[in-house]
């Protein structure tokens, strides 16, 4: 796996796809720069070297030229966080963009404007990665939120790079971490299983029973296995056409020798509300006209003693409607859980879509071991695939 450190960018110039995919108010201020942040190493390693940058990256989803989906509007947070000053070339391929990279000199950074102004970019043209291609020596790739896709930037680019290619420092950190997790992490292995529906985690459980050793499933996909199991969830939510499955699961996860946890007690709730009246009941019987929201309080100290004996840890997904506070202490209390045994020399790994929010939201950031920063590419390598943008790199 070639990283940054098998290379010395003196006077070399380093075409990095970043993912600077970041959330713009009205104003097209950057209301959350931790993206540009993250992408901060890998940039001023090449300079430091005494290279150049050339970074590209996607905004949004335009439609053609849009606009409000350009990368300019990102210039000056870029210059803040990097304290360098960053050119702009205003489109990412063609002669303008040749000149301007070609004119790059040792210490100066070149953004490109948005690739998705070209429809070739996520249909992986060819064409359109060898004019990427063009623009720098080495090719970097640093943004693990879109390494999932095979578009033109992401995985076609590294065909013409075959020697000169490489990992940036924070998807070398993701791989090591799902490496972690996955494939050589320190037994007893748990994995967190939350969110809504078993159906958007089916993969994930299937392939992380070969992996671990205790699996923590909560959330509202805890009603379809409690019905399954014969108990009453009242009004909660449930995939009926997945309770077959859950069984499976349970059996799967017997035969080979992985103990599954789920919640005993839950809040119920009888509204779909924060200002629902709510009460304590046991997850087998909870009465018609109410539904579990959240975690009980035994279902966490539960929890809480198997999260404590494990060394390695892999959280995806809330326990409880944690977006309405009083269906939050669930997911707030395994987060303590986690930090407590982070403290104590577990590794643990956050990744996936609302686990990561829920963890930004009640400050466990700084408290584990790895928070990921691809949502979707997270997913699919928990759900055990390769992902094209890392294979073109590994090839
Ligand atoms: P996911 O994207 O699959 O990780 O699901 C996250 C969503 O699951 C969050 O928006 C939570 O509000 C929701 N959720 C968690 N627990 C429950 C529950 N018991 N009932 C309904 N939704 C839930």
């Amino acid at each position: 796996m070639k990283t940054l450190n098998d290379f010395n960018f003196k006077d070399k110039k380093a075409l990095i796809r970043v993912d600077f995919n970041v959330p713009l108010n009205d104003k097209f201020e950057v209301t959350d720069a931790t993206r540009i942040v993250s992408a901060k190493p890998t940039i001023i390693k090449i300079l430091e070297d005494g290279g150049s940058c050339v970074l590209m990256s996607h905004l949004g989803r335009p439609k053609g030229v849009q606009e409000e989906f350009s990368l300019k509007h990102i210039v000056n947070k870029i210059e803040d966080i990097l304290g360098v000053e960053v050119k702009f070339s205003p489109n990412c391929v063609g002669p303008e963009a040749e000149k301007m990279a070609n004119a790059l000199q040792p210490g100066e950074i070149l953004l490109l404007e948005n690739l998705r102004f070209h429809e070739e970019e996520t249909k992986g043209d060819r064409d359109f990665a060898k004019q990427l291609s063009k623009l720098g020596d080495i090719y970097v790739n640093d943004a693990f939120g879109t390494a999932h896709r095979a578009h033109a930037s992401t995985t076609i680019v590294a065909e013409f790079f075959p020697e000169n290619k490489c990992f940036g420092s924070l998807l070398a950190q993701e791989i090591e971490s799902i490496k972690k997790v996955m494939e050589d992490g320190e037994k007893p292995v748990l994995a967190v299983l939350g969110g809504a529906k078993v159906s958007s985690k089916i993969t994930i459980i299937e392939n992380i029973l070969d992996k671990v050793n205790h699996l923590i499933i909560g959330g509202g996909m805890t009603f379809t296995f409690i019905k399954a199991q014969g108990g009453s969830i009242g009004d909660s939510i449930c995939e009926d056409d997945k309770m077959e499955l859950a069984l499976d699961i349970l059996k799967q996860a017997e035969a080979k020798g992985v103990k599954i946890h789920l919640p005993v007690d839950v809040i119920a709730a009888d509204a779909f509300s924060n200002d629902a009246n709510t009460q304590v009941v046991d997850v087998k019987h909870i009465p018609d006209g109410w539904q579990g929201l959240d975690a009980g309080p035994k279902s966490i100290e539960n929890f809480d003693a198997v999260v404590n004996e494990c060394k390695t840890i892999l959280w995806n997904g809330p326990l409880g409607v944690f977006e309405m506070e009083n269906f939050s202490k669930g997911t707030i209390e395994l987060g303590n859980s986690i930090a407590n045994a982070t403290k104590n020399g577990a590794f643990s790994l956050v990744g996936g879509g609302d686990s990561v929010a829920a963890v930004k939201q009640f400050g466990f950031e700084n408290k584990v071991s790895y928070v990921s920063t691809g949502g979707g590419a997270m997913l699919e390598s928990l759900e055990g695939k390769t992902l094209p943008g890392i294979a073109a790199i590994l090839d």
